[in-house]
């Protein structure tokens, strides 16, 4: 509904201007001929932040920041002009319902007419604005991190919530500001669907962790000796091999949060974060990080540059990555090969430990501080811990005064876990910086759709043979197959329904979880 709302807003302001325009007689492939045109130049402008970015985030000079931050908060306004320009907005009308128009352009100019729309309501000057907050706020997030201090970082988020409220607030939607973010990052999710969904999660997951909590526990201690980053670099030179992910289309960097950008098809880069008390944090976040890579990197080329070249949704981008991560990254099957390499770059530290030893360890459940490295069966929670601060603080429940404090006390409700200073606390993810609401909960949503996704590719695919015998491509093809290729071109839901022939069904990833806890701790 709020769209047709701000239609009439946005196109009743714009009579004058569009009265006199020469596209009117224009044909179907006249007017298709400038939208290409204007998406190539859409697409340089995306390019080049994306790049600036990801220069930021990895191998910036800090100093210059202020410097870079201000530039790129104007090439961004220059893309917002260009993406809201009224006579575009008009072009995308016409040809989003013009009959000449193919499938695939229809659903790429439908989703840029609802995008156009979304933000030409903002006046440019507090995009530009909010823009350079964001890049302040990260700055200051990275400084508040070394220190693990949240009180440097709290002016600043709280001033991103705030203009994120005042941003949505022009949209004049019937939504709340909440479900409006959540349905950005997963079409058609809300508070509602989501307060279900981990409900649902809750209900079996919580008396399994205490099944677990009482078990005999399993060892994992040899995990955090010290494992010389270096050797662990070189380790990874043969795991990115393994996962075919070379430099003809990826590329591998590091930064304090590891994460995966991209300009097309064949331009993926990646990060991790090794850390040199923890051998398996850098092997894993790489095996996500590839999992997102693959996703772009497969999409259907004739994509390329347009909305479509883009995955369905944050959720449905968790799911490829948590795949790799866990259904893969995770198993005996995937160790086998990869075990007696590990071994051999660290004889010190793994040589008396069996693979077995190594596979549990690697799988232990246990109360944990940090999301990132938590095991399958506790990360839903920290989820819930981020969703519920999240619908705090925009239904005014929640501050972001002593918001450090609100944290640590969900996680001694949630975990039982005493949080033991900010930088494994609130400051441990990135997201808020950049105003990033509604992003977290697709993290659960993305990792329960990987169970689904799994069970339909267990039919074609013996996985564990493959991973066992080096042929990771086979997976990523199936996926290519059946997911990756379409882009953008379904809904999460349609796409799900294609893949596994039904509707999501959160009980795959709890039948999942279940099986294998209570395998691993004999329960
Ligand atoms: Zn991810």
């Amino acid at each position: 509904m709020y769209y047709e709302n701000a239609e009439y807003m946005v196109l009743s302001a714009l009579v004058y201007v569009i009265s006199d325009r020469k596209e009117k007689n224009m044909t179907t492939e006249e007017k298709l001929k400038k939208y290409q045109d204007w998406l190539f130049k859409c697409s340089a402008y995306h390019m080049a932040l994306n790049i600036i970015d990801i220069d930021k985030q990895t191998v910036a000079p800090t100093a210059g920041a202020s410097y870079r931050d201000a530039r790129s908060a104007f090439l961004a306004g220059e893309l917002f002009s260009l993406e809201t320009d009224p006579e575009i907005v008009e072009l995308l009308k016409d040809l989003k319902d013009d009959p000449k128009v193919d499938a695939e352009n229809k659903r790429a100019i439908q989703l840029y007419y609802k995008q156009a729309l979304d933000t030409l309501c903002i006046p440019k000057e507090e995009f530009v604005a909010f823009k350079k907050l964001c890049d302040e706020s990260f700055d200051a997030w990275i400084l508040a991190k070394s220190k693990a201090d949240y009180s440097l970082f709290a002016p600043y988020l709280k001033k991103v919530i705030e203009s994120q409220k005042k941003l949505y607030s022009y949209r004049k939607s019937d939504k709340s500001i909440y479900n409006q973010m959540l349905d950005d990052f997963e079409p058609g999710m809300d508070e509602e669907k989501y307060d279900a969904f981990f409900a649902a999660l809750k209900e079996r997951l919580v008396p399994l962790i205490q099944k677990v909590t009482k078990a005999k526990q399993l060892r994992e201690d040899f995990l955090t000796q010290s494992f010389p980053v270096e050797e662990q670099k070189k380790f990874m030179e043969g795991l990115l091999e393994y996962l075919y992910f070379d430099s003809s289309w990826g590329y591998q960097n590091e930064s304090e949060h590891p994460f995966t950008s991209w300009t097309c098809e064949n331009d993926c880069r990646t990060t991790t974060k090794y850390l040199e008390n923890n051998v398996i944090s850098a092997i894993l976040s790489t095996v996500h990080e590839v999992g997102h890579a693959y996703y772009e990197h497969n999409i259907n080329p004739k994509y390329d540059g347009m909305i479509l070249s883009e995955g369905v949704s944050s959720g449905m981008h968790e799911s490829q990555s948590r795949l790799c991560e866990n259904y893969l990254g995770r198993t005996l099957a995937f160790w086998k090969y990869h075990y007696p390499r590990l071994q051999k770059h660290f004889p010190k530290q793994l040589g008396e430990v069996s693979l077995e030893e190594f596979y549990q360890a690697i799988n232990v459940s246990k109360p944990s501080f940090i999301r990132t490295e938590a095991d399958e069966l506790t990360y839903p929670l920290h989820v819930l811990i981020r969703y519920e601060i999240e619908k705090g603080l925009f239904n005014g429940s929640i501050s972001t005064e002593g918001l450090d404090k609100t944290w640590n006390a969900k996680y001694k409700e949630y975990l039982g876990v005493d949080v033991p200073n900010d930088k494994v606390g609130i400051l441990q993810d990135v997201h808020w910086s950049d105003g990033s609401f509604g992003y977290f909960p697709t993290y659960a949503l993305g990792t329960a759709f990987a169970a689904q996704f799994m069970q339909a590719m267990r039919k074609d695919l013996d996985v564990e043979r493959l991973l066992e015998e080096n042929h990771f491509d086979e997976i990523m093809n199936w996926l290519k197959e059946h997911i990756h290729t379409y882009g953008f071109r379904y809904e999460a839901s349609e796409l799900m329904k294609m893949v596994t022939g039904e509707a999501f069904n959160v009980k795959y990833f709890l039948d999942y979880i279940e099986e294998k806890y209570t395998k691993l701790y004999q329960l």
